[in-house]
């Protein structure tokens, strides 16, 4: 199948509150533009420099999603144009990404990232560390970001029991986060969870933004 004929079955198979962002990390230009012309527009890329030079050569209408783990230093490559950066998890990252925000005289999308896996190499918040974060002077002093939601990535497993298992611990967290700092905020409202071979368990355990790579775009070498 072509990338648009993936992107289309399964975006038959989604919800359709639930949005897809295809991950077009590592894949060449000609692969986006394929998938833009199918009339998609909600691309994710996890390096700074290879996001702001496929910015730069295509179409403005695209939204990009920054899905990796971003260093503050590389912030300012991206803050022109990023749509939402899915995977925030310090302060330090936070001030960094308002700054830069402010410079370009916009507001950025954030979600928290949550480490939710048994594997130990991922980044991500515990539950405990984002009350500390959100509740902090230095949070609450900074505006022009704004978090809507969170995000999470599951073991690389196939234990099924597992990986729901840790999609509900996401879920639970957002409802905590929800109810203790963002009762009234309407834009607070994103889980982000589930990837090419998980993201029907996530959309169960209620996902609202799916990031699938390889099942679009073939496997990355
Ligand atoms: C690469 C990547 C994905 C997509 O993974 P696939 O298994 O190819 O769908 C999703 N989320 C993050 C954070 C990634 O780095």
């Amino acid at each position: 199948m072509s990338i648009s004929q993936n992107i289309n079955s399964i975006l038959e198979k989604i919800p359709s509150n639930v949005q897809l962002v295809a991950v077009s990390k590592t894949k060449p230009k000609e692969d986006i533009i394929e998938a833009y012309e199918g009339g998609y527009r909600v691309f994710g890329e996890n390096k700074p420099q290879e996001l702001a030079q496929k910015y730069k050569d295509l179409p403005k209408d695209i939204e990009w999603h920054f899905i990796g783990h971003l260093q503050t230093n590389k912030v300012k490559y991206i803050a022109p144009f990023v749509q939402l950066i899915h995977a925030v998890d310090s302060i330090k990252l936070l001030i960094e990404i308002n700054k830069q925000a402010e410079k370009n005289d916009r507001v950025i999308n954030c979600l928290l990232q949550f480490h939710i896996a048994a594997e130990e190499t991922k980044f991500g918040l515990n539950l405990e560390e984002a009350k500390t974060l959100l509740g902090s002077e230095d949070f609450k002093s900074l505006q022009s970001i704004r978090i809507v939601g969170v995000m999470g990535m599951a073991t690389y497993s196939n234990d099924e029991n597992l990986i729901r298992k840790e999609f509900r611990s996401l879920a639970f967290i957002f409802e905590s986060l929800k109810s203790w700092f963002f009762i009234n905020k309407e834009e607070f409202k994103e889980i982000s969870m589930g990837m090419s071979g998980d993201y029907m368990l996530a959309i169960k355990e209620g996902s609202t933004m799916i990031r699938v790579g390889s099942s679009i775009f073939g496997s990355r070498y």
